[in-house]
């Protein structure tokens, strides 16, 4: 275990791991559990009279050492009092939402949020919740939008799609000054680059299935909580049975250990082919809080410390949705498809246009959301300039 002295860095190579309990090794085994064994009904009452502590779990479903050795790391990597594995992302995203609402309340969440995400928010409708959608860029005028029945401020930052950075402080101070949860989705930055709780937000919300385990072979979410906010999730997720796969956490876990010189080498190479993307015919804009350029750049220097491998480009709004189509499909080493924090690099046409309220969305040509991996970064410029070479020329300049 390490404390608050040490860098973050140096707890990503230690933290959730205890060899002394496994006999030196330091790696946790993989814990394949259904039933835990008890000496006698002693034991048994003991550990289910409370089984938010988990010193003993009642059963596979409420976590195993390995599950609980990936929770305690990320709650460490946050500055959180605890995490609760999930299935998926989703699932992560879900229980903690659930976890704070019921009839008649008011939930506000971010424009620029995940579509799945949006998509379970409004079927919170059918709950007797409303969802009620905010630009991203709103800062502390949240404070207008917070009604009595208000009890959740949802954040993604930056945008996973348009790359919105939004001001965390201001909004996790006007929520508090209200009595109202705030919810951060920061699976774009990781806690090696933006550390959301430490910012005033009660939950942090990964999906791990992206950076932290970093090879494309796993699914899996984890809610990290303040001491205030953990019970509540805690148990919202037992009620939905709610659990993690016990080879989805072991490979997070060990994701974990390399997440920072993997994030290095995203961030380098993502930023040098952003950068000359940004030159290249055809290309309008590059979408990256990473670039001076970008209107959320200097919210991003103040609570960031780094970029991950996930930027938009833009094209030339003459061109539609076919070319943006056409580009992908030329591709040869971007692979085409969905996810990102893995060792490849892919891309995925997007519309955001089509979800988002009017008027918060400034894009105005075709999109392509562009993942940057551990190829060559000269082979990747040549794949996309042979993609781009290939698009229907235009008349003059824009
Ligand atoms: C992928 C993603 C999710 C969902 O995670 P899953 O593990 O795929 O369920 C949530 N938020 C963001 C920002 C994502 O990129």
């Amino acid at each position: 275990m390490t404390g608050e002295r040490h860098t973050t860095r140096t707890r990503l190579v230690h933290a959730g791991s205890d060899p002394r309990t496994q006999r030196g090794y330091p790696n946790p085994p993989v814990h394949r559990a259904s039933t835990v064994l008890y000496r006698d009904t002693a034991e048994m009452a003991v550990s289910q009279a409370d089984p938010l502590k988990r010193e003993m779990p009642v059963y596979g479903r409420f976590g195993t050492p390995t599950s609980m050795a990936f929770e305690a790391a990320v709650a460490e990597l946050e500055g959180g009092h605890g995490g609760v594995a999930t299935c998926s992302g989703l699932a992560a995203i879900s229980t903690a939402v659930l976890s704070f609402v019921r009839a008649g309340d008011h939930v506000l969440v971010t424009d620029s949020a995940y579509l799945p995400t949006r998509r379970f928010c409004d079927s919170l409708a059918a709950l007797g919740v409303e969802t009620e959608y905010y630009p991203p860029g709103i800062g502390a005028d949240i404070a207008a939008l917070v009604r009595p029945t208000t009890r959740l401020v949802y954040l993604e930052s930056p945008g996973s799609t348009t790359f919105e950075v939004q001001d965390v402080p201001a909004i996790t101070a006007a929520c508090r000054a209200r009595g109202v949860t705030t919810l951060v989705d920061n699976t774009w930055a990781t806690p090696v680059y933006h550390r959301p709780l430490q910012l005033g937000a009660d939950v942090v919300l990964h999906s791990a299935t992206k950076y932290l385990t970093g090879h494309a072979d796993s699914i899996l979410g984890v809610a990290v909580c303040t001491a205030a906010a953990y019970p509540a999730v805690r148990a919202t997720a037992m009620r939905l049975g709610q659990c993690a796969g016990a080879d989805d956490v072991y490979a997070a876990l060990r994701g974990l250990r390399t997440l920072d010189v993997r994030l290095e080498r995203h961030q380098a190479q993502a930023l040098e082919l952003a950068r000359w993307a940004g030159k290249q015919p055809g290309v309008a804009a590059v979408l990256s809080p990473a670039l001076p350029e970008d209107p959320g750049h200097d919210l991003w220097r103040r609570d960031f410390t780094g970029a991950s491998g996930l930027f938009g480009l833009e094209l030339d709004p003459r061109y539609g949705p076919e070319e943006a189509d056409a580009l992908a499909d030329r591709l040869t080493l971007f692979g085409l498809g969905h996810s990102y924090g893995g060792y490849e690099s892919l891309v995925v046409p997007c519309e955001p246009a089509q979800h988002r309220l009017p008027g918060t969305w400034r894009g105005r040509g075709p999109l392509l959301r562009v993942h940057v991996g551990f190829e060559d970064v000269e082979d990747l410029k040549r794949d996309l300039a042979d993609g781009l070479r290939a698009l229907p020329p235009l008349p003059g300049p824009a």
